[in-house]
């Protein structure tokens, strides 16, 4: 292996590679949960359209109150009243429905004595009381949510709000999961001598989904020459934006996927990065694939991919902030640095009144995904001399 790259170095020649897909229009239903937006959404109407009432109550003039007035009409949302409030007079008002011209204020249901056809208003009222002004929420032509941010239920519902059926988003993108390993068994089925079960199909299938990404094939494959180059020639030709890997980027003799993907015409643009577990991690080009080599330890896969292929589905969906989405906590218990390399230490998290705590887990090593899969957060520590304290400021990323 070459010298290593940094992280950082690594992640920027990845990202320069991952450009935004076309876009499309998609339906502000579920279909848009979790895309990221490719264009300002920008409200036609204002928010709210017109003055509405915040409360069950009665419309009036403040002017006029106290006072006992005669209920002129009584309003329901979605039903203006026919004409405008008169002086000295209420129109009763359910919540939501329209103010009208005339009246400048609401006073709630239970503050008046509500006698059919009038109503004893004992109190003054203040102008504007429990009345939403049009456009408080919102202004036409104001955005709603602006691109590059993903879509979740919040901004789904405020871009409906505002009126808009479709938004522009760049289309999902396509990825082929490729584990290799003579020694993967399918879960569900009997155990021969030496094998194990693959874990990775399921877990860089499930982050891939949970990073946008529409998941068009999968395969495994045992460490033979043809059986790779059969496979990585399929899942080439897949039509497909990412092709991942798992296993055989090491420097073993049954490691065959760089010497397999430099034979299709991959083009190598790294192998080897400075981060622990991960080291191995192979990127490459394809026309406009992007090929990731994942080590083979599921929990060097789960580090893998959350440090360059998230990243890389989110800005291949044109996110303005690809990630990985780093956040300030704190140590709970000391961790001894790797002179070498950055590493990625399993934690789970506990949020208090200084932050976040990270207590790192016990078991550490690669292949232990049964430890890893407690941990809710990776700590990242930097490469250097000695230890992080207890109570040092770190970064972590979140695992849930
Ligand atoms: P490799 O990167 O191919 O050298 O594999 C490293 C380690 O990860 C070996 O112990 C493999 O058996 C294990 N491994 C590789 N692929 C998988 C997989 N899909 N699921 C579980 N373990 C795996
Ligand atoms: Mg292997």
């Amino acid at each position: 292996m070459a010298e290593l790259l940094s992280f950082a170095t690594a992640l920027e020649r990845v990202l320069e590679r991952a450009r935004p897909l076309d876009a499309e229009r998609v339906g502000v239903d579920s279909a848009a949960l979790g895309r990221v937006l490719a264009e300002d959404a920008r409200s036609p109407v204002d928010l709210p359209p017109f003055p509405s009432s915040a409360m069950d109550g009665f419309a009036v003039r403040a002017g006029d109150t106290p006072g006992t007035f005669p209920v002129a009409v009584r309003i329901a949302a979605g039903r203006p009243a026919p004409r405008a409030l008169g002086p000295r007079e209420a129109m009763g008002i359910a919540t939501g429905a329209v103010v009208p011209d005339g009246a400048d204020a609401v006073i709630p249901i239970e503050d008046v004595v509500d006698h059919d056809n009038e109503v004893e208003v004992p109190e003054v009222v203040t102008c504007g009381a429990n009345v939403r002004s049009s456009g408080s929420d919102l202004r036409a032509g104001d955005v709603v949510f602006s691109r590059g941010n993903l879509l979740g239920p919040s901004a789904l519902a405020a871009i409906a709000a505002a009126g808009i059926g479709g938004v522009l988003c760049a289309r999902r993108p396509f990825i082929a999961v490729v584990v290799t390993g003579s020694e993967l068994e399918p879960p569900g089925t009997p155990l021969r001598p030496g094998a194990i079960y693959d874990a990775n199909t399921p877990l860089l299938a499930a982050q891939a989904r949970t990073a946008g990404a529409e998941v068009r094939l999968t395969r495994v494959v045992v460490d033979e020459e043809g059986r790779h180059r059969e496979t990585l020639a399929e899942a080439l030709a897949a039509g497909i934006d990412v092709l991942l890997t798992s296993g055989g980027v090491s420097v073993g003799p049954h490691d065959l996927v760089r010497s397999t993907a430099a034979a299709l015409g991959v083009e190598e643009v790294f192998w080897g990065v400075a981060v622990r577990p991960g080291k191995p991690l192979f990127f490459g080009v394809h026309d406009n694939t992007l090929v990731f080599g994942l080590p083979g330890n599921p929990v060097s896969s789960l580090v893998g991919f959350e440090l360059f292929v998230r990243p890389a589905l989110l800005a291949l969906q044109g996110a303005a902030e690809p990630g990985p989405a780093f956040e300030a906590g704190i140590l709970a218990r000391a961790v001894r640095r790797n002179g070498a390399r950055d590493q990625l230490v399993r934690a789970r998290r506990r949020d208090g009144e200084h932050g976040s705590m990270l207590e790192p887990l016990s078991g550490q090593e690669s292949h232990m995904i049964a430890r890893a899969a407690q941990a809710d957060a990776l700590v990242l520590v930097r490469r250097g001399e000695g230890e992080l304290a207890a109570g040092d400021a770190v970064q972590f990323l979140r695992l849930d």
